[in-house]
Protein backbone atom coordinates (compact mmCIF):
# COMPACT_ATOMS: atom_id res chain seq x y z
CA UNK A 1 0.00 0.00 0.00
CA UNK A 2 1.56 3.23 -0.99
CA UNK A 3 0.96 5.70 1.76
CA UNK A 4 0.84 9.14 0.65
CA UNK A 5 1.40 10.69 4.11
CA UNK A 6 4.46 12.33 5.16
CA UNK A 7 5.99 10.68 8.67
CA UNK A 8 6.68 13.16 11.41
CA UNK A 9 10.45 13.27 10.39
CA UNK A 10 9.92 13.44 6.59
CA UNK A 11 8.08 16.60 7.58
CA UNK A 12 11.21 17.82 10.08
CA UNK A 13 13.36 17.45 6.59
CA UNK A 14 11.13 19.04 4.63
CA UNK A 15 10.68 22.49 6.68
CA UNK A 16 14.76 22.51 7.54
CA UNK A 17 15.44 22.56 3.63
CA UNK A 18 13.09 24.83 3.15
CA UNK A 19 14.28 26.83 5.82
CA UNK A 20 17.47 26.52 4.74
CA UNK A 21 16.10 27.52 1.02
CA UNK A 22 14.24 30.36 2.27
CA UNK A 23 17.50 31.71 4.19
CA UNK A 24 20.59 30.36 2.80
CA UNK A 25 19.85 30.24 -0.56
CA UNK A 26 17.33 32.46 -1.73
CA UNK A 27 18.61 35.94 -1.23
CA UNK A 28 21.69 35.26 -3.59
CA UNK A 29 20.11 33.27 -6.14
CA UNK A 30 18.86 36.52 -8.30
CA UNK A 31 22.83 37.74 -8.02
CA UNK A 32 24.41 34.51 -8.91
CA UNK A 33 21.61 33.95 -11.99
CA UNK A 34 22.25 37.51 -13.50
CA UNK A 35 26.08 37.00 -12.90
CA UNK A 36 25.78 33.57 -14.28
CA UNK A 37 28.39 31.89 -11.72
CA UNK A 38 27.57 29.17 -8.99
CA UNK A 39 28.11 29.88 -5.56
CA UNK A 40 31.56 28.22 -4.42
CA UNK A 41 30.34 27.43 -0.94
CA UNK A 42 26.82 25.86 -1.96
CA UNK A 43 27.95 22.01 -1.50
CA UNK A 44 29.20 22.30 1.67
CA UNK A 45 26.34 24.03 2.66
CA UNK A 46 24.41 20.91 1.55
CA UNK A 47 26.79 18.83 3.54
CA UNK A 48 26.81 20.65 6.32
CA UNK A 49 23.03 19.71 5.71
CA UNK A 50 23.84 16.15 6.04
CA UNK A 51 22.24 15.73 2.62
CA UNK A 52 25.15 14.69 -0.11
CA UNK A 53 24.95 11.20 1.10
CA UNK A 54 21.00 11.65 1.83
CA UNK A 55 20.19 7.94 0.31
CA UNK A 56 23.30 6.05 1.12
CA UNK A 57 23.72 3.48 3.85
CA UNK A 58 25.08 4.47 7.01
CA UNK A 59 27.72 2.25 6.82
CA UNK A 60 29.54 3.84 4.11
CA UNK A 61 28.94 7.16 5.25
CA UNK A 62 25.72 8.12 4.13
CA UNK A 63 22.56 9.45 6.04
CA UNK A 64 20.49 5.95 5.35
CA UNK A 65 17.37 7.71 4.57
CA UNK A 66 15.20 6.56 1.98
CA UNK A 67 14.46 7.95 -1.76
CA UNK A 68 11.36 9.95 -0.28
CA UNK A 69 13.89 11.87 1.42
CA UNK A 70 15.86 12.45 -1.51
CA UNK A 71 12.80 13.51 -3.48
CA UNK A 72 11.94 15.84 -0.67
CA UNK A 73 15.23 17.50 -0.64
CA UNK A 74 14.89 17.80 -4.14
CA UNK A 75 11.70 19.60 -4.64
CA UNK A 76 12.79 22.03 -1.72
CA UNK A 77 15.77 22.87 -3.05
CA UNK A 78 14.28 23.60 -6.66
CA UNK A 79 11.57 25.45 -4.90
CA UNK A 80 13.96 28.11 -4.76
CA UNK A 81 16.30 27.57 -7.71
CA UNK A 82 17.27 24.37 -10.57
CA UNK A 83 20.48 24.85 -10.43
CA UNK A 84 20.50 24.16 -6.31
CA UNK A 85 18.50 20.74 -6.67
CA UNK A 86 20.76 20.16 -10.03
CA UNK A 87 24.07 20.20 -7.77
CA UNK A 88 22.16 17.98 -5.35
CA UNK A 89 20.78 15.55 -8.03
CA UNK A 90 23.79 15.34 -9.72
CA UNK A 91 25.99 14.28 -6.72
CA UNK A 92 23.56 12.14 -4.99
CA UNK A 93 21.71 10.64 -7.92
CA UNK A 94 23.80 10.15 -10.98
CA UNK A 95 26.94 9.61 -9.45
CA UNK A 96 26.83 8.30 -5.90
CA UNK A 97 23.81 5.55 -6.77
CA UNK A 98 25.33 4.33 -9.05
CA UNK A 99 28.83 3.73 -7.47
CA UNK A 100 26.82 1.87 -4.69
CA UNK A 101 24.79 -0.26 -7.20
CA UNK A 102 27.87 -0.97 -9.02
CA UNK A 103 31.11 -0.56 -7.06
CA UNK A 104 32.60 -3.43 -4.78
CA UNK A 105 33.00 -3.26 -1.48
CA UNK A 106 36.78 -1.74 -1.40
CA UNK A 107 35.28 0.87 -3.30
CA UNK A 108 32.64 2.06 -1.84
CA UNK A 109 34.85 2.33 1.30
CA UNK A 110 37.70 4.18 -0.61
CA UNK A 111 35.90 5.77 -2.94
CA UNK A 112 32.08 6.52 -2.25
CA UNK A 113 32.35 7.21 1.45
CA UNK A 114 34.31 10.49 0.92
CA UNK A 115 31.22 11.12 -1.74
CA UNK A 116 28.49 10.20 1.07
CA UNK A 117 30.19 12.15 3.44
CA UNK A 118 30.13 15.51 1.55
CA UNK A 119 33.85 15.61 1.58
CA UNK A 120 34.23 15.30 -2.39
CA UNK A 121 32.35 16.30 -5.08
CA UNK A 122 31.01 13.72 -7.45
CA UNK A 123 29.61 14.29 -11.14
CA UNK A 124 28.79 12.17 -14.43
CA UNK A 125 30.16 12.18 -17.39
CA UNK A 126 28.10 10.67 -20.12
CA UNK A 127 27.95 13.08 -23.34
CA UNK A 128 30.18 14.12 -26.02
CA UNK A 129 29.56 16.58 -28.38
CA UNK A 130 28.43 13.88 -31.03
CA UNK A 131 27.11 11.26 -28.36
CA UNK A 132 23.78 12.57 -26.66
CA UNK A 133 20.60 11.27 -26.73
CA UNK A 134 22.51 8.44 -28.72
CA UNK A 135 24.82 6.96 -26.43
CA UNK A 136 26.04 4.19 -29.07
CA UNK A 137 28.27 7.25 -30.56
CA UNK A 138 30.24 7.46 -27.84
CA UNK A 139 33.97 7.85 -28.48
CA UNK A 140 35.95 8.55 -25.39
CA UNK A 141 38.74 5.67 -25.39
CA UNK A 142 39.84 4.23 -22.33
CA UNK A 143 43.19 2.13 -23.39
CA UNK A 144 44.66 -0.27 -21.07
CA UNK A 145 48.24 0.47 -19.80
CA UNK A 146 49.98 -0.77 -17.17
CA UNK A 147 47.77 -1.81 -13.73
CA UNK A 148 44.78 0.73 -15.15
CA UNK A 149 43.64 2.64 -18.28
CA UNK A 150 44.48 6.16 -19.87
CA UNK A 151 41.14 8.33 -20.81
CA UNK A 152 41.21 9.70 -24.04
CA UNK A 153 38.51 11.92 -25.65
CA UNK A 154 35.85 14.93 -24.53
CA UNK A 155 32.97 15.07 -22.39
CA UNK A 156 30.76 17.96 -22.55
CA UNK A 157 27.67 20.08 -20.67
CA UNK A 158 28.80 17.72 -17.70
CA UNK A 159 26.89 19.68 -14.62
CA UNK A 160 29.24 20.12 -11.67
CA UNK A 161 32.01 18.93 -13.73
CA UNK A 162 34.48 22.09 -13.09
CA UNK A 163 34.30 21.73 -9.06
CA UNK A 164 34.08 17.84 -8.82
CA UNK A 165 36.57 15.31 -7.63
CA UNK A 166 35.75 12.43 -8.58
CA UNK A 167 34.05 12.18 -12.07
CA UNK A 168 32.02 9.33 -13.40
CA UNK A 169 33.28 8.74 -16.53
CA UNK A 170 32.06 6.27 -19.55
CA UNK A 171 34.78 5.26 -22.16
CA UNK A 172 34.91 2.46 -24.54
CA UNK A 173 37.30 0.07 -24.21
CA UNK A 174 36.92 -0.91 -28.08
CA UNK A 175 34.61 1.05 -30.04
CA UNK A 176 34.05 -1.85 -32.71
CA UNK A 177 31.85 -3.82 -30.08
CA UNK A 178 29.27 -0.81 -29.50
CA UNK A 179 27.06 -0.98 -26.72
CA UNK A 180 29.54 -3.91 -25.37
CA UNK A 181 32.37 -1.89 -25.29
CA UNK A 182 31.52 1.24 -22.46
CA UNK A 183 32.91 0.61 -19.73
CA UNK A 184 32.54 2.68 -16.32
CA UNK A 185 35.49 4.35 -14.55
CA UNK A 186 35.49 6.54 -11.13
CA UNK A 187 37.96 9.60 -12.65
CA UNK A 188 40.26 10.68 -9.26
CA UNK A 189 40.90 14.53 -10.39
CA UNK A 190 44.23 14.19 -7.74
CA UNK A 191 45.33 10.93 -9.51
CA UNK A 192 44.46 11.73 -13.32
CA UNK A 193 47.84 14.18 -14.17
CA UNK A 194 47.74 16.58 -16.24
CA UNK A 195 45.48 14.48 -18.87
CA UNK A 196 42.16 16.36 -17.28
CA UNK A 197 41.02 19.20 -17.96
CA UNK A 198 38.26 20.96 -17.14
CA UNK A 199 36.35 24.38 -18.16
CA UNK A 200 33.19 25.84 -17.21
CA UNK A 201 30.89 26.54 -20.02
CA UNK A 202 29.39 30.29 -19.84
CA UNK A 203 26.55 32.16 -21.86
CA UNK A 204 23.79 29.34 -20.65
CA UNK A 205 20.05 30.05 -21.40
CA UNK A 206 19.91 28.70 -17.87
CA UNK A 207 20.79 27.30 -14.99
CA UNK A 208 23.37 30.17 -14.49
CA UNK A 209 23.87 30.02 -11.32
CA UNK A 210 24.89 26.08 -11.61
CA UNK A 211 27.84 24.85 -13.12
CA UNK A 212 28.60 23.19 -16.61
CA UNK A 213 31.21 22.36 -17.44
CA UNK A 214 33.51 20.46 -20.70
CA UNK A 215 35.96 17.69 -19.47
CA UNK A 216 39.24 16.76 -21.51
CA UNK A 217 40.61 13.46 -21.44
CA UNK A 218 44.04 13.79 -22.84
CA UNK A 219 45.55 10.32 -21.56
CA UNK A 220 43.93 10.72 -17.97
CA UNK A 221 45.30 8.15 -15.74
CA UNK A 222 42.64 6.13 -13.87
CA UNK A 223 44.20 2.89 -12.13
CA UNK A 224 42.39 -0.39 -12.92
CA UNK A 225 40.63 -0.73 -9.14
CA UNK A 226 39.13 2.63 -10.04
CA UNK A 227 36.80 0.72 -13.14
CA UNK A 228 33.47 0.48 -12.22
CA UNK A 229 31.48 -2.97 -12.89
CA UNK A 230 33.49 -5.06 -15.82
CA UNK A 231 34.79 -3.64 -18.69
CA UNK A 232 31.87 -3.56 -21.37
CA UNK A 233 29.02 -3.41 -18.03
CA UNK A 234 29.08 0.59 -18.72
CA UNK A 235 25.90 1.40 -20.81
CA UNK A 236 23.90 -0.38 -17.71
CA UNK A 237 25.88 1.29 -15.03
CA UNK A 238 25.00 4.75 -16.73
CA UNK A 239 21.23 3.52 -17.52
CA UNK A 240 21.20 3.00 -13.32
CA UNK A 241 22.58 6.07 -12.80
CA UNK A 242 20.11 7.77 -15.28
CA UNK A 243 17.40 6.35 -13.47
CA UNK A 244 17.78 7.85 -10.34
CA UNK A 245 18.81 10.95 -11.77
CA UNK A 246 15.39 11.43 -13.53
CA UNK A 247 14.09 10.30 -10.03
CA UNK A 248 15.65 13.68 -8.88
CA UNK A 249 14.79 16.00 -11.90
CA UNK A 250 11.06 14.80 -11.45
CA UNK A 251 10.90 15.41 -7.92
CA UNK A 252 12.75 18.51 -8.32
CA UNK A 253 10.50 19.58 -10.90
CA UNK A 254 7.33 19.64 -8.42
CA UNK A 255 9.59 22.02 -6.83
CA UNK A 256 9.54 24.96 -9.48
CA UNK A 257 5.59 23.98 -9.93
CA UNK A 258 4.99 24.77 -6.31
CA UNK A 259 7.22 27.89 -6.76
CA UNK A 260 5.21 28.81 -9.85
CA UNK A 261 1.85 28.27 -7.98
CA UNK A 262 2.51 30.15 -5.17
CA UNK A 263 4.14 33.16 -6.86
CA UNK A 264 1.03 33.20 -9.77
CA UNK A 265 -1.65 33.09 -6.40
CA UNK A 266 0.07 35.74 -4.09
CA UNK A 267 0.17 38.15 -7.37
CA UNK A 268 -3.11 37.40 -8.43
CA UNK A 269 -4.77 38.09 -5.53
CA UNK A 270 -3.07 41.57 -5.26
CA UNK A 271 -2.77 42.60 -8.87
CA UNK A 272 -5.99 44.69 -9.66
CA UNK A 273 -7.17 45.34 -12.64
CA UNK A 274 -10.91 47.09 -13.88
CA UNK A 275 -10.98 47.57 -9.86
CA UNK A 276 -11.04 43.42 -9.19
CA UNK A 277 -7.86 41.56 -8.30
CA UNK A 278 -6.73 39.50 -11.23
CA UNK A 279 -7.18 36.36 -9.72
CA UNK A 280 -11.20 36.76 -10.31
CA UNK A 281 -10.92 36.32 -13.85
CA UNK A 282 -11.25 33.17 -15.54
CA UNK A 283 -8.68 33.43 -17.89
CA UNK A 284 -6.40 33.55 -15.32
CA UNK A 285 -8.15 30.92 -13.04
CA UNK A 286 -7.36 28.78 -15.45
CA UNK A 287 -3.59 29.43 -15.55
CA UNK A 288 -3.64 29.28 -11.71
CA UNK A 289 -5.98 26.10 -12.04
CA UNK A 290 -3.59 23.99 -14.41
CA UNK A 291 -0.68 24.59 -12.01
CA UNK A 292 -2.20 23.75 -9.18
CA UNK A 293 -3.20 20.19 -11.21
CA UNK A 294 0.20 19.79 -12.15
CA UNK A 295 1.60 20.28 -8.71
CA UNK A 296 -0.06 17.17 -7.08
CA UNK A 297 0.17 15.53 -10.53
CA UNK A 298 4.29 15.82 -9.74
CA UNK A 299 4.10 14.96 -6.00
CA UNK A 300 1.98 11.79 -7.14
CA UNK A 301 4.32 11.01 -9.39
CA UNK A 302 7.66 11.08 -7.96
CA UNK A 303 5.60 9.88 -4.62
CA UNK A 304 5.05 6.51 -6.86
CA UNK A 305 8.40 5.96 -8.28
CA UNK A 306 9.79 6.60 -4.57
CA UNK A 307 7.44 4.30 -2.98
CA UNK A 308 8.95 1.57 -5.91
CA UNK A 309 12.38 2.35 -4.99
CA UNK A 310 11.90 1.74 -1.28
CA UNK A 311 10.42 -1.32 -1.70
CA UNK A 312 13.47 -2.69 -4.04
CA UNK A 313 11.30 -2.72 -7.46
CA UNK A 314 12.85 -1.27 -10.53
CA UNK A 315 11.31 2.34 -11.03
CA UNK A 316 12.49 2.63 -14.71
CA UNK A 317 9.56 3.36 -16.56
CA UNK A 318 7.76 5.11 -13.71
CA UNK A 319 10.86 7.50 -13.15
CA UNK A 320 10.81 8.64 -16.73
CA UNK A 321 7.07 9.07 -17.19
CA UNK A 322 7.38 11.29 -13.66
CA UNK A 323 10.43 13.29 -15.17
CA UNK A 324 8.82 13.72 -18.93
CA UNK A 325 5.59 14.59 -17.04
CA UNK A 326 6.75 17.29 -14.09
CA UNK A 327 9.59 18.78 -16.67
CA UNK A 328 6.98 19.37 -19.06
CA UNK A 329 4.77 20.68 -16.60
CA UNK A 330 7.17 22.80 -14.65
CA UNK A 331 8.31 24.48 -17.88
CA UNK A 332 4.11 25.54 -18.76
CA UNK A 333 3.84 26.47 -15.44
CA UNK A 334 6.57 28.89 -15.92
CA UNK A 335 5.34 30.21 -19.05
CA UNK A 336 2.12 31.13 -17.38
CA UNK A 337 3.69 32.13 -14.10
CA UNK A 338 5.23 34.79 -16.34
CA UNK A 339 1.97 35.68 -18.01
CA UNK A 340 -0.25 36.01 -14.98
CA UNK A 341 2.45 38.91 -13.57
CA UNK A 342 2.38 40.74 -16.83
CA UNK A 343 5.35 42.91 -17.89
CA UNK A 344 6.25 42.29 -14.25
CA UNK A 345 6.72 38.81 -15.35
CA UNK A 346 8.98 40.15 -18.17
CA UNK A 347 11.48 41.78 -15.24
CA UNK A 348 14.30 40.80 -13.40
CA UNK A 349 12.08 41.71 -9.98
CA UNK A 350 10.49 38.49 -10.90
CA UNK A 351 11.43 35.06 -10.73
CA UNK A 352 9.49 33.73 -13.69
CA UNK A 353 12.03 34.09 -16.33
CA UNK A 354 14.62 32.44 -14.34
CA UNK A 355 12.16 29.83 -13.61
CA UNK A 356 11.00 29.65 -17.51
CA UNK A 357 14.95 29.48 -18.41
CA UNK A 358 15.84 26.83 -15.83
CA UNK A 359 13.12 24.50 -16.59
CA UNK A 360 14.00 24.00 -20.12
CA UNK A 361 17.37 22.15 -19.53
CA UNK A 362 14.96 19.67 -17.66
CA UNK A 363 13.38 18.90 -20.89
CA UNK A 364 17.19 18.49 -22.25
CA UNK A 365 19.48 16.42 -19.93
CA UNK A 366 18.69 12.86 -18.72
CA UNK A 367 17.19 12.20 -21.81
CA UNK A 368 15.35 14.46 -23.63
CA UNK A 369 11.42 14.89 -23.49
CA UNK A 370 11.54 13.28 -26.90
CA UNK A 371 13.62 10.35 -25.72
CA UNK A 372 11.14 9.85 -22.60
CA UNK A 373 7.89 10.00 -24.82
CA UNK A 374 9.51 7.09 -27.08
CA UNK A 375 10.37 5.47 -23.56
CA UNK A 376 6.49 5.55 -22.50
CA UNK A 377 5.41 4.11 -26.26
CA UNK A 378 7.86 1.68 -25.63
CA UNK A 379 6.95 -0.06 -22.29
CA UNK A 380 3.40 0.43 -23.48
CA UNK A 381 3.76 -1.76 -26.27
CA UNK A 382 5.74 -4.30 -24.54
CA UNK A 383 9.23 -3.29 -26.83
CA UNK A 384 10.48 -2.73 -23.07
CA UNK A 385 10.65 -4.12 -19.83
CA UNK A 386 12.65 -3.30 -16.72
CA UNK A 387 14.58 -5.97 -15.57
CA UNK A 388 15.08 -6.89 -11.24
CA UNK A 389 17.48 -3.63 -9.53
CA UNK A 390 20.99 -4.75 -9.15
CA UNK A 391 21.03 -3.79 -5.67
CA UNK A 392 18.20 -1.72 -3.78
CA UNK A 393 18.50 1.31 -2.26
CA UNK A 394 18.18 1.99 0.28
CA UNK A 395 19.76 -1.31 1.43
CA UNK A 396 18.68 -1.46 5.23
CA UNK A 397 18.64 -2.83 7.87
CA UNK A 398 21.14 -5.10 6.88
CA UNK A 399 24.08 -6.64 9.03
CA UNK A 400 25.99 -4.12 11.33
CA UNK A 401 23.76 -0.88 9.93
CA UNK A 402 22.33 0.80 12.70
CA UNK A 403 18.28 1.58 12.16
CA UNK A 404 18.33 4.63 9.70
CA UNK A 405 18.34 8.22 11.11
CA UNK A 406 15.30 9.99 10.59
CA UNK A 407 16.93 12.51 9.33
CA UNK A 408 20.40 13.24 8.44
CA UNK A 409 22.68 14.06 11.71
CA UNK A 410 23.59 17.24 10.23
CA UNK A 411 19.67 18.24 9.77
CA UNK A 412 18.67 16.96 12.95
CA UNK A 413 21.29 19.82 14.27
CA UNK A 414 20.47 22.66 12.26
C1 LIG B 1 22.24 22.26 -18.44
C2 LIG B 1 22.67 20.90 -18.90
C3 LIG B 1 23.30 20.05 -18.00
C4 LIG B 1 23.74 18.79 -18.42
N1 LIG B 1 24.40 17.98 -17.52
C5 LIG B 1 24.91 16.79 -17.96
C6 LIG B 1 25.70 15.97 -17.08
O1 LIG B 1 25.88 16.29 -15.89
N2 LIG B 1 26.24 14.83 -17.57
C7 LIG B 1 26.06 14.43 -18.87
O2 LIG B 1 26.60 13.39 -19.26
N3 LIG B 1 25.32 15.19 -19.73
C8 LIG B 1 24.75 16.35 -19.30
N4 LIG B 1 24.00 17.14 -20.16
C9 LIG B 1 23.87 16.72 -21.55
C10 LIG B 1 22.50 16.16 -21.87
O3 LIG B 1 22.30 14.95 -21.21
C11 LIG B 1 22.39 16.03 -23.40
O4 LIG B 1 22.37 17.35 -23.90
C12 LIG B 1 21.14 15.25 -23.83
O5 LIG B 1 21.31 13.89 -23.57
C13 LIG B 1 20.79 15.46 -25.29
O6 LIG B 1 21.90 15.26 -26.11
P1 LIG B 1 22.28 16.33 -27.23
O7 LIG B 1 22.34 17.66 -26.60
O8 LIG B 1 23.51 15.82 -27.92
O9 LIG B 1 21.06 16.34 -28.22
P2 LIG B 1 20.82 15.31 -29.44
O10 LIG B 1 20.94 13.92 -28.95
O11 LIG B 1 21.68 15.71 -30.58
O12 LIG B 1 19.31 15.62 -29.79
C14 LIG B 1 18.92 16.76 -30.55
C15 LIG B 1 17.40 16.71 -30.74
O13 LIG B 1 17.04 15.50 -31.45
C16 LIG B 1 16.09 14.77 -30.69
N5 LIG B 1 16.33 13.34 -30.85
C17 LIG B 1 17.48 12.66 -30.65
N6 LIG B 1 17.28 11.35 -30.87
C18 LIG B 1 15.98 11.19 -31.19
C19 LIG B 1 15.15 10.07 -31.51
N7 LIG B 1 15.64 8.82 -31.52
N8 LIG B 1 13.85 10.30 -31.79
C20 LIG B 1 13.34 11.54 -31.76
N9 LIG B 1 14.06 12.64 -31.47
C21 LIG B 1 15.37 12.46 -31.17
C22 LIG B 1 16.33 15.20 -29.24
O14 LIG B 1 15.17 14.95 -28.44
C23 LIG B 1 16.65 16.66 -29.42
O15 LIG B 1 15.44 17.39 -29.53
C24 LIG B 1 23.52 18.38 -19.76
C25 LIG B 1 22.85 19.23 -20.64
C26 LIG B 1 22.41 20.47 -20.21
C27 LIG B 1 21.70 21.37 -21.19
Amino acid sequence: MIDLELTPEQRQLQATIREFGRRELAPTIPELDREQRSDPELFGKLGALGLPGICIPQRYGGAGLDWVALGLACEELEYVDASCRTALSVHAGLCLTGLYQWGTEAQRQRLLRPLAEGRQQGCFALTEPDAGSDVRALRTLAIRSGDGYRLRGQKVWISMGHSAELLMVFATVDPAQGIGGITAFAVERSLAGPGLRTQPITHKYGLRAGETAIVFLDDAVVPAANRIGEEGEGFKVAMSCLDSGRFCVASGAAGTIRACLDLSVAYARAREVQGRPIGRFELVQQMIGQMARDSDIARLLWLQAAWLKNNGRRSGRQSALAKWVNSDNARRSADDCLQVHGATGFSEECPAARYLRNSRATLIYEGTRELQTILAAEYALGYREDRPVRCPLPAWPDEGDPAPAAVPAATRTA
